[in-house]
């Protein structure tokens, strides 16, 4: 190893968590040289949260799903390539839509693709606002959305009132459609002057429901098994110290795990979610992390969206539809984004079904933001199914609509290694705040060259591309990247 570094000896690297960014970090790490490198993770299967889980007759993807930007722009979509992995990526491109209203209405397919261009025309102009910047205030995604909603309703004034009510109800489930993407309570927690931070990949979303796995398997390759110890979480990270280890070699970093052990590192990564990040800042470093990190931390933003899997004997749909648009025609997004527990289920706009048929069976998916996807997750499996069973039959107007025969909803709020689903830039925060989340610790003095105890990856640490798996892997990437140069090991 030809070293920049006055290191004497391999160079020690410890990865927290073995989501994609940390597995991506550690074979990187290995691919380039690097031998002395351990990736422990507190569960016991690597993946994070892209992990899968046993439903009906297949696995079904608890985390993502999509390849967000089907193009070579994608490192997903480059490894998806490399390994020959299109097979399990389905191009979703026709996908046909059923609209039912609380009112036992289906409503028109040209309607509702018309609205849906209202909606998403509202959403562009939002992009459009915050390139023009010069907001001398904090202005929120809802104020901007519901300004052009009131600008749509003035010109539609000679509505029929059945029809306003229809396109209200329309509006209202595109909104809880984008908290769904952003997972957050309402689009007045997310900052407007941030939001074009975010960049789409060309190429659209494809639906690939069990390839993260399988890339995960493709990753791992190169990470002998010895390398990756499951069920060990780490306790407290301590930093910037000299730890003497047994054959009298000095380390700056002691990462101390739940079960007691003690892992000395010249460098640890960092993986772990911002939810964790939140929960456990206090206590997880040692000397506590700078106080504007720990004010970045929690200003950032990081919600839940979960999943709800219901699986039915024999379909009450019509097997050609992918997508069941659910419409509450007393709903008007002019109203705000208030958390409604009673009446949960409202807070579903749309419900997949889980397609090819012939591998899932009969299988459709709910998705849910929110304060609501928090409290299904308290909530029995035999609730869940009758709170559905009521609102497909009041949807259809069939009391005939059966009960589904199971139900697995995920619980990635209560679960203790993500609490909460993925990043978004709050009203409270800035783009800023994850390029100092990603800064390495100790943070660079001018004129020294960085020490790099401390590295963070994870989605939550790329500026464009937060909350999905391309930015995760490459944040991890990116550290692997910034050891690799600190030793020109290239
Ligand atoms: C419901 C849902 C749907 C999604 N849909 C999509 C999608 O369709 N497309 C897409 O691109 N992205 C999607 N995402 C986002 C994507 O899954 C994540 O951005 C990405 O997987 C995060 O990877 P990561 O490595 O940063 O974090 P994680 O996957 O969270 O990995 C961190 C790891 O650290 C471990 N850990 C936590 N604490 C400790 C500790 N103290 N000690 C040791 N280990 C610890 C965790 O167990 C975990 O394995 C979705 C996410 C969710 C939750």
């Amino acid at each position: 190893m030809n070293s920049k570094d006055s290191l004497k000896r391999n160079p020690k690297v410890v990865v927290v968590g073995a989501g994609i960014a940390g597995v991506g970090a550690a074979g990187k790490l290995l691919e380039q040289g690097f031998t002395d490198v351990q990736i422990i993770e507190a569960s016991s299967q690597p993946g994070g949260r892209i992990r899968s889980s046993q439903f009906g007759k297949s696995l079904v993807a608890e985390g993502a799903q999509y390849v967000h930007g089907a193009s070579m722009k994608n490192p997903i979509y480059q490894l998806v390539k490399e390994h020959d992995l299109l097979q399990q990526v389905y191009n979703n491109s026709d996908t046909e839509w059923s609209v039912l209203t609380n009112t036992q209405k289906q409503l028109d397919p040209n309607f509702t693709e018309e609205m849906g261009k209202v909606a998403s025309g509202i959403l562009k102009r939002a992009h459009l606002l915050a390139q023009e910047k010069g907001y001398t205030q904090a202005k929120s995604l809802a104020d901007v959305y519901l300004e052009e909603v009131k600008m749509f309703l003035a010109q539609c004034s000679g509505d029929h009132v059945d029809l306003r009510r229809q396109k209200l109800g329309l509006l209202s489930m595109s909104m809880k459609w984008q908290c769904i993407h952003l997972a957050t309570n309402g689009l007045a927690d997310v900052s407007l002057r941030e939001y074009e931070e975010y960049k789409n990949i060309d190429g659209g979303d494809r639906n690939a429901p069990e390839l993260f796995p399988s890339l995960l398997q493709k990753l791992l390759e190169v990470v002998p098994k010895e390398k990756l110890l499951l069920e060990k979480p780490a306790k407290q990270i301590q930093w910037n110290r000299s730890f003497e280890s047994e054959d009298g070699s000095l380390y700056p970093v002691r990462v101390l795990c739940e079960d007691g052990d003690q892992i000395l590192a010249d460098h640890v990564i960092v993986t772990i979610s911002l939810g964790c990040l939140k929960a456990n800042n206090q206590s997880l470093f040692e000397p506590s992390l700078p106080e504007h990190r720990l004010q970045a931390i929690q200003n950032m933003g990081f919600g839940t969206m979960n999943k709800i899997y219901l699986e039915y004997e024999t379909p009450f749909w019509d097997e050609n539809i992918d997508i069941i648009g659910l419409v509450w025609e007393d709903e008007t997004p002019l109203s705000g984004q208030k958390p409604n527990l009673v009446e949960w289920w409202r807070r579903v706009p749309v419900v997949y079904v889980f397609k090819p048929t012939e591998r899932y069976g009969h299988v459709l998916v709910g998705t849910i933001s929110g304060k609501e996807a928090e409290f299904v997750e308290s909530l029995s499996p035999e609730e869940v199914a009758t709170n559905f069973t009521t609102l497909f039959r009041q949807f259809t107007g069939r009391p005939s609509v059966p009960g589904p025969k199971s139900v697995f909803v995920t619980k990635w709020f209560s679960n203790p290694y993500t609490r909460g689903s993925y990043s978004h830039i709050s009203i409270n925060s800035t783009a800023d705040m994850i390029d100092m989340l990603a800064e390495p610790l100790p943070e660079a003095i001018e004129g020294t060259s960085p020490m790099l105890q401390v590295l963070f990856a994870g989605e939550a640490t790329h500026r464009s591309y937060h909350s999905t798996t391309h930015g995760a892997l490459l944040s991890g990437w990116r550290e692997a990247e910034r050891l690799i140069n600190h030793y020109s090991i290239k």
